[in-house]
């Protein structure tokens, strides 16, 4: 999870979101069931992608790229089936893949709440440890966060581990490197490939400070 902002709300939001809420808590008030077609219009194709160029199509929490494998899901931050107010708010809305959106659970501890990337400062309760996240600054909502969506899964391990050793090679070829032209190419490539906007972003800068390279 690295730190991510807000984008300007979508058009089809300006336009429709408080009808497409009053409608919904319409139905909630007469104790009548919330029809698909009302309670679905958070999945408007501009929303997603407004979603997807705020995360660089990534997912929100575990920094996996979601469109390649799987189409990826608009995520409540907040959930929706908690407070149903939210669901077509825009500073409530994300973009997550598929298994982090399943181990997220539908409830909320007030006294802890998981950590919001776009609200808080993320480096302030997590930090990588080579592949691994864990919580720092005795932080409960990080720890709580890690756990919950289970940020530490096998397989996000696995596809860390393969990012960092791509990331040494380079770096070895770098420290290699004693053209000062193609050096410095190399130096630009590092930069490039733990840019935010790429995979595992936090694991990867995170290696590169703790090896002196930044
Ligand atoms: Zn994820």
């Amino acid at each position: 999870m690295i730190k991510l902002f807000k984008t300007a709300k979508p058009q089809v939001l300006i336009d429709n979101g408080s009808q497409w809420t009053m409608a919904i808590m319409q139905h909630i008030t007469n104790g009548t069931n919330v029809p698909e077609n009302i309670r679905g219009k958070y999945r408007h194709v501009d929303i997603k992608n407004q979603v997807i160029v705020e995360t660089n199509g990534k997912c929100a929490y575990c920094e996996s790229y979601v469109t390649h494998q799987y189409p990826g899901d608009i995520e409540h931050i907040i959930p929706k089936s908690i407070f149903p107010r939210l669901t077509f708010t825009w500073n409530n809305l994300s973009f997550v893949c598929y298994w982090c959106n399943n181990h997220k659970r539908n409830t909320i501890d007030k006294k802890c709440k998981l950590l919001n990337p776009y609200t808080d400062n993320i480096d302030e309760h997590l930090r990588a440890f080579g592949p691994i996240v864990m919580h720092v600054n005795s932080s409960k909502r990080g720890e709580l966060t890690h756990l919950e969506i289970k940020l530490n899964r096998k397989e996000l391990i696995e596809r860390r581990v393969e990012a960092i050793k791509a990331l040494q090679n380079l770096i070895d070829k770098y420290e290699r490197e004693t053209i000062v032209g193609l050096k410095e190419i190399l130096r630009q490539e590092i930069i490039e490939s733990s840019a935010i906007d790429k995979e595992f972003s936090l694991y990867l800068n995170q290696y590169l400070t703790d090896r002196g390279i930044v």
